[in-house]
């Protein structure tokens, strides 16, 4: 049969079989937030959490774990926040007049956990854990820097204000968080739960997080869930 010469070349599938090529989704604008990896909050820190991982002792256990998804996580941004309080600051049992680990109540009169003294800016509690690599973060964080409220979420303190790390994060077209670091049943689980509060698709990753009692962690955990984050071992 005679093709006219300006003919195509045959295909080799019909072309009412050809369906235009799936755009793969968009991969999410993912960034790691690693909360508290203080001096203060690792062991012999003023503030030393128990508890790592599955339930181990020390902190420091969660450090490579941390460490190898800052580094190497494929991360669009790394947030570190700090915990960064004046002395005299609201949530210390010596501010309160309570005994560390009672509750008291602040001048606001916001009920309030009081916490031994800890991570006061210029001390070296405050510091990041020398064996964390804060030299990937892109940003970091401080919080509960206002003497009158305290500041478990790395977004927004007791008081309201802001910290600017949703509108950081927004800025940078992060669409989805994950979240790190300690204490998994208090600033981590408020940090996580202010992140899905802005918008965030938010997971938890228990493995790299490290909290302060088994009873609370597994509380935090259910109230994450159902508040819509996830809480993953990756
Ligand atoms: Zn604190």
């Amino acid at each position: 049969m005679d093709m006219p010469k300006h003919t195509p070349a045959a295909k080799p599938v019909a072309t009412s079989a050809i369906t235009p090529a799936a755009k793969p989704a968009a991969k999410p604008a993912v960034a790691l937030i690693v909360v508290d990896v203080q001096r203060d909050f690792m062991t012999g820190g003023a503030l030393a959490v128990p508890l790592a991982g599955e339930n181990l002792p020390a902190p420091e256990r969660i450090l490579p774990r941390v460490n190898a998804l800052m580094a190497g996580g494929g991360y669009a941004r790394v947030v570190l926040t700090q915990d960064f309080h004046p002395a005299g600051h609201c949530s210390f049992a010596s501010t309160l007049g309570v005994p560390p680990y009672a509750k008291g109540k602040t001048a606001a009169g916001r009920e309030q956990v009081a916490w031994p003294e800890h991570c006061v800016a210029g001390t070296a509690g405050a510091e990041f854990h020398p064996g964390l690599y804060a030299r990937y973060a892109d940003a970091i964080i401080r919080k509960g820097v206002h003497p009158d409220c305290d500041s478990y979420s790395g977004f927004a303190d007791d008081g309201g204000a802001q910290t600017g790390l949703a509108g950081y994060l927004r800025n940078a077209g992060i669409t989805d968080v994950d979240v790190a670091g300690i204490a998994t049943d208090f600033c981590v689980k408020a940090t996580a739960l202010h992140a899905r509060a802005n918008g965030f698709a938010t997971r938890v990753l228990l493995d790299a997080c490290a909290g302060v009692a088994a009873a609370s962690i597994d509380a935090a955990i259910a109230e994450l869930r159902a508040a819509g984050v996830a809480v993953v071992v990756d």
